[in-house]
């Protein structure tokens, strides 16, 4: 039996500074900021999450900032690179306003049928935004930086690198609902629902070192369920083949599982329900700190400790 598995739900992303974070994701890359919350596991750091407007699966990058740590070393073990789906066309756009805000990028590459534009934000977190080809009917976030004709989609997928992309393969074919679409070289991409969003690329590059975590580094990576019965059978799946899968955690926005692939990545498998506008409207998401209910009764505490956002 295999996961109903609906492509990447969210990645979660280590930085340092909160206020630079936020400047990069909203204003150069023009994402909504559709949630202020905390760390559920470490209340005293914020969690933040950008993505469209309605902060729809599939769509959100969100952070754990931690003022002034050290940057990790991305490699091997890691999800390694997080890619975005723009439209066909937009690189020249994307590479001239990286540059106006001296935004480290590389050259752009041809990749399967794409066109690719890697980049890195302000702690040295490998992004790339893919010029697809491929229909990617999402809106995006409106934004008066970017304008909708150059606008990030969502996400295109995710890169793992790995020593050893067997054991990976295997359990996203097996028991994820993934099936191999391409291969070249030392990449191989596998798709599940089909397009943009829902792509991992397994990419077993020699050269790469042992990854470690820290800022700039990807923490998780979360695949989509719709909902909790689909959840409860994933996680049956999993433990049946022998992996170490958490109890359902109830994360307010979604509930999730999480295990390590054997190619030492930590993945989450989360629900679409309910969703962002559980606790604000969605025509203000992100204004106010969102507490789950059992920190609501401290939020005065948690409030006074966290730096201030504007
Ligand atoms: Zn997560």
């Amino acid at each position: 039996m295999k996961t109903p598995n609906k492509g990447i739900h969210h990645i979660t992303a280590i930085s340092s500074d909160v206020h630079r974070n936020i400047q990069f994701y909203t204003q150069v890359l023009g994402l909504r900021f559709v949630k202020k919350s905390v760390n559920q596991d470490d209340p005293g750091t914020y969690h933040l999450y950008y993505g469209d407007y309605a902060g729809s699966p599939g769509t959100i990058l969100t952070f754990f900032p931690w003022a002034g740590l050290q940057r990790g070393r991305p490699g091997t073990g890691q999800s390694y690179a997080t890619a975005f789906s723009v439209p066909a066309g937009s690189l020249p756009f994307w590479q001239k306003r990286l540059a106006e805000f001296k935004v480290t990028s590389l050259p752009v590459e041809k990749r399967f049928a794409d066109e690719v534009l890697p980049f890195f934000d302000v702690d040295g977190l490998r992004l790339e935004l893919i010029a697809t080809s491929e229909s990617d009917s999402r809106p995006p976030a409106p934004s008066r930086e970017v304008a909708a004709d150059y606008a990030i989609r969502g996400f295109h997928g995710a890169t793992l690198a790995l020593t050893d992309a067997k054991a990976t393969a295997s359990v996203l074919t097996e028991s994820m609902g993934y099936s191999l679409v391409s291969q070249d070289g030392h990449r191989a991409r596998y798709a599940a629902a089909g397009g943009p969003g829902s792509y991992v690329d397994l990419l077993t590059d020699p050269s790469l070192p042992r990854g470690l975590n820290g800022a700039g580094t990807v923490h998780h990576i979360a695949f989509r369920v719709p909902d909790d019965a689909a959840q409860v059978a994933a996680r049956g799946v999993l433990a049946k083949r022998g992996l170490q899968v958490s109890p359902v955690i109830d994360r307010a926005y979604f509930k999730s599982i999480y295990y390590r692939e054997p190619g030492g990545v930590l993945f989450e498998i989360a629900t679409d329900q309910p969703g962002f506008a559980i606790d604000e409207p969605v025509e203000t998401l992100g204004q106010r700190l969102s507490l789950p209910p059992h920190l609501e009764p401290h939020r005065a505490e948690i409030e006074a400790a966290l730096p201030k956002i504007n």
